[in-house]
C-alpha cells in the first residue's frame, strides 16, 4: 500500500545540509499496522511527511495504493490525497471552530453537498464516542477526546491510509491505550491501512504487527513486533 523505494531527504538551511533520510527502503502492506520506532531526530517525522508530500523527497520513490507520488502532477497529488488521513501529536485543531465544523472541513474542500456532511459529520462524531460534543469548541476538551476529534477528521474523506505521527505522545497512559484500541478498531472495521511514527515502545507493542527501527535516516532493523521484541 505504500512503498519506500531509496528514499533520501536531505533539508537546507542557511548553507547547512542535514541529511534525515539516507536511503530508506520500506512496503508497508494493505491491512496492516505499521510502526516506525527511534529517537528523537532519527528521521521519524520526515518519513512520514514524504508519503502524504508534507515534505518531497530529494531522491527516491514513494508509491501510494499504486500512484509514484514523486512523478504525480498537483492535480493528481490533490487526490491521492484523499486517499490518507494524517492524524497529529498536537491535534492541529481550529480552535475559532466547533467540533462539527472541524470534522466537516475536508469535507467542505471535497466540495460535499451540505446535508452529506452533516449526516457524515455526526456518523463520525457517533464512531469516536463524542456525538455529543458537536458544538463544543476544541478547548472545552480534554487532550483524549481532541484527539479523538482529530482521528474524525482524518476519516472524513474515507481514506484508505491513516498516518499518525506521535498521535498519543501529548496524553496520559490510559489515554493513550483507549486512543490506541480506537486506532486498532478503525484498522479492523475499515480495512485501513495505518502507518505510526512514535518514539513510544509501549505504542508499538500495543497495536502494530510489524515494526521498523530506524536511525539516522536509515531503517536498521525491521519484523514482525513478535520477533523484534523476543530478539535475545
Ligand atoms: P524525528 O521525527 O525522528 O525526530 P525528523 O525527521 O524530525 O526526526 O528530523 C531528522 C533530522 O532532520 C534532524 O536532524 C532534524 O534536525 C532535521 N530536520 C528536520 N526538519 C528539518 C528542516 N525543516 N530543516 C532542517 N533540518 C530539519
Ligand atoms: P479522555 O479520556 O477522553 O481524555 P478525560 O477523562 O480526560 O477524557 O475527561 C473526562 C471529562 O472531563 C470529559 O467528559 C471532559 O468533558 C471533561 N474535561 C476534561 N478536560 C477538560 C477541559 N480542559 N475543559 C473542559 N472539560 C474537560
Amino acid at each position: 500500500m505504500i512503498t519506500f523505494e531509496k528514499v533520501e531527504k536531505v533539508y537546507e538551511s542557511r548553507g547547512n545540509k542535514v541529511a534525515a533520510l539516507n536511503g530508506i527502503d520500506l512496503e508497508i502492506k494493505e491491512g496492516e499496522i505499521f510502526g516506525v520506532i527511534g529517537f528523537s531526530g532519527a528521521g521519524k517525522s520526515s518519513l512520514i511527511r514524504c508519503v502524504n508530500l508534507l515534505e518531497r523527497p530529494t531522491s527516491g520513490r514513494v508509491i501510494v495504493d499504486g500512484c509514484d507520488m514523486t512523478s504525480l502532477s498537483v492535480k493528481e497529488v490533490r487526490e491521492v490525497k484523499k486517499n490518507i488521513g494524517m492524524v497529529f501529536q498536537h491535534f492541529n485543531l481550529l480552535n475559532s471552530k466547533t467540533v462539527f465544523d472541524n470534522v466537516a472541513m475536508p469535507l467542505i474542500l471535497a466540495k460535499l453537498p451540505k446535508a452529506k456532511i452533516k449526516e457524515r459529520v455526526l456518523q463520525l462524531l457517533d464512531f469516536v464516542g463524542l456525538a455529543d460534543k458537536a458544538d463544543n469548541y476544541p478547548d472545552q476538551l480534554s487532550g483524549g477526546q481532541k484527539q479523538r476529534i482529530g482521528i474524525a477528521r482524518a476519516l472524513a474523506t474515507q481514506p484508505k491510509i491513516l498516518l499518525c505521527d506521535e498521535a498519543t505522545s501529548a496524553l496520559d497512559p490510559q489515554t493513550t491505550s483507549s486512543i490506541l484500541q480506537l486506532l486498532k478498531k478503525i484498522n479492523k472495521e475499515y480495512n485501513i491501512t495505518i502507518l505510526i511514527i512514535t518514539h513510544e515502545m509501549s505504542v508499538i507493542r500495543e497495536i502494530c504487527d510489524r515494526v521498523a527501527v530506524i536511525e539516522d535516516g536509515r531503517i536498521i532493523e525491521e519484523d514482525t513486533v513478535f520477533n523484534v521484541f523476543s530478539a535475545p
